[in-house]
């Protein structure tokens, strides 16, 4: 791929196998550490940034604009990196409280002002309207004389997802030094929350022979939702490259998700926890 790209993450991250956790579910389970692609930035949203901010860069932009709940990950990375670029981040979150209540003192949140992102509340229903609240905000600024750049919920276009395409040729030379002997794995399991890295997950499995079939775990739509937005994000990552031309197979899980979007059951925190002290993994 000789498209622009920034380099943002610190590769490769480790892919390693947590024994007794591994032990303890009796699987050959093995880790992809992408929270460690960077530093405060870091988490699977930088691999994706990668490509949009480099296209930023390219057409000149001088701000970026995008969106997500309240204390969005890919909003935090977004804010970090644009800071890094010298370019300026404006970030619709989603809030179920009023829209004019003071911001969070801490989380992402915290981290967005800290790097100067500008921070505008809406509701949960302006936010089903983000596209639109989007591109209406970069005609604003426009008029203005400025030059913004859109970067969709997720940083989950054709675009973003290549970053997981690069991520699945990153365990592919894992692979052939020795991991895991070598072999594909029989599956990948992820979590999925705007469909990017489903996307660019099951083209690169695919692509680099990674894995067979891919768990996407949805943590807030239904199945039939992200099997959609999934399959729109796929079919743009394969018009700006047609090699991407054998997807591995797609399983949409949503069997676990919690009662709402960061809302757990007491049942899955005792499952995260018992991972956790089986691992040292958070
Ligand atoms: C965003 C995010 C995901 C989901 O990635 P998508 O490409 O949005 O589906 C999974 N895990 C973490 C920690 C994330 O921040």
């Amino acid at each position: 791929m000789t498209r622009p790209r920034l380099h943002l993450v610190h590769g490769p991250t480790p892919l390693v196998k947590p024994e007794r956790l591994a032990a303890s579910l009796g699987l050959d389970l093995w880790v992809k550490r992408d929270d460690m692609t960077g530093g405060a930035e870091a988490g699977n949203k930088l691999r994706k940034l990668e490509f949009l901010l480099a296209e930023a860069k390219a057409q000149g932009a001088d701000v970026v604009i995008t969106c997500g709940g309240i204390q969005s990950n890919h909003a935090r990375a977004t804010a970090l990196a644009a800071a890094a670029l010298g370019v300026r981040a404006l970030l619709f979150l989603r809030t179920t409280g009023a829209v004019d209540a003071p911001l969070p003192l801490g989380g992402n949140v915290l981290l967005d002002r800290m790097v100067g992102a500008e921070v505008r509340l809406i509701t949960p229903a302006m936010y089903r309207e983000r596209a639109r609240v989007m591109a209406d905000a970069a005609r604003e600024l426009e008029a203005k004389g400025a030059r913004p750049y859109v970067i969709p919920e997720g940083g989950s276009n054709g675009l973003g997802a290549l970053g997981y395409v690069e991520a699945m040729a990153e365990v592919r030379a894992q692979l052939d030094v020795g991991a895991a002997l070598g072999a594909p794995f029989d599956a990948i399991v992820h979590a999925c929350g705007s469909g990017g890295t489903a996307a660019g997950v099951v083209l690169g499995a695919g692509l680099h022979r990674v894995a067979k079939r891919v768990y996407a775990m949805a943590v807030c739509d239904d199945a039939p939702t992200f099997e959609a937005v999934i399959a729109r994000v796929v079919a743009e990552a394969q018009a700006l490259e047609p090699s991407l031309d054998r997807a591995a197979d797609l399983v949409v899980d949503d069997g676990a998700k919690g009662p709402a979007y960061a809302v757990s059951t007491p049942e899955q925190r005792r499952v995260m926890i018992d991972a956790t002290r089986a691992s040292g993994l958070v």
